[in-house]
């Protein structure tokens, strides 16, 4: 086992990877640890949350069990299945649902997309992180006390044709003193525009329209979003225009 933080974190380093033969290393509670694991939990380390993976583990030599969670806690992955805790050491064959996985990646992309879109227009800045939140949608929130109809088809418009180029989508490892220069800033109302944690930060470029540090899982090209819709979106008592956005199923 390489001890390497990514080498851990196989959505990152192997994003099209479906399954792996992972081992347990640690048991906190009803939790456990993989020298590996194919599932993403929700992370908010780089302001981009999503919603966490879902799918199967087979204890070698004993039952199938679905993955019941996934999260973060202390820098570690931990895992929670609807069966008994594998002990240390158990072989487990860890099986992506690769259905839910590619939704959300067409939804992290189509969001990019959309941001992309809104910070070429001169949107108003970001009051909250643009967060994933499964069934093809996702959420953005900016500072506005009016929902502007005209604004809003204007950055749809843009992000379509995005969409329309079906321009490639790529994941690269940047340095952190490097981020500031080759990509693009999130205008946050409070907080960093480069988020990310320090050395090594990850970005996901989409070729001729952005960069954004990410950890999130997205589509080889954009065309694989399919369409961008307007699922809602309304101003809150706070001053903060909601909307929610949606990928076709
Ligand atoms: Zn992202």
């Amino acid at each position: 086992m390489v001890d390497d933080d990514r080498s851990k974190r196989l959505w990152l380093i192997e994003p099209k990877r479906k399954t792996s033969l992972s081992e347990v290393i640690e048991i906190q509670g009803d939790a456990f640890r993989m020298d590996r694991t194919l599932f993403r939990p929700k992370s908010r380390a780089y302001r981009h949350p999503q919603r966490s993976d879902t799918g199967t583990v087979w204890v070698k030599g004993g039952d199938k069990h679905r993955l019941v969670t996934v999260y973060e806690q202390g820098g570690q992955i931990w895992h929670r299945i609807n069966g008994p805790v594998p002990p240390v050491g158990s072989e487990l064959q860890c099986h992506l649902d690769q259905e839910h996985r590619v939704l959300d990646s067409r939804a992290h992309t189509g969001m990019h997309l959309l941001l992309a879109a809104m910070h070429q227009l001169e949107a108003p800045p970001l009051v909250a992180d643009p967060e994933v939140k499964g069934g093809g949608r996702f959420r953005v929130e900016v500072r506005s006390w009016r929902v502007d109809e005209e604004a809003l088809a204007a950055w749809v418009q843009r992000a379509r044709s995005f969409i329309d180029a079906d321009a490639r989508v790529e994941a690269s490892f940047v340095a952190r003193d490097a981020a500031h220069h080759g990509l693009d800033e999130q205008r946050f109302e409070e907080g960093e525009g480069f988020p990310g944690p320090g050395g090594s930060v990850r970005a996901v470029t989409v070729e001729g329209v952005c960069s954004y540090p990410c950890d999130g899982t997205h589509v080889d090209r954009t065309g694989e979003v399919e369409d961008l819709l307007i699922r809602e979106t309304h101003v809150s008592d706070g001053g903060a225009w909601v909307i929610i956005g949606e990928v076709p199923a």
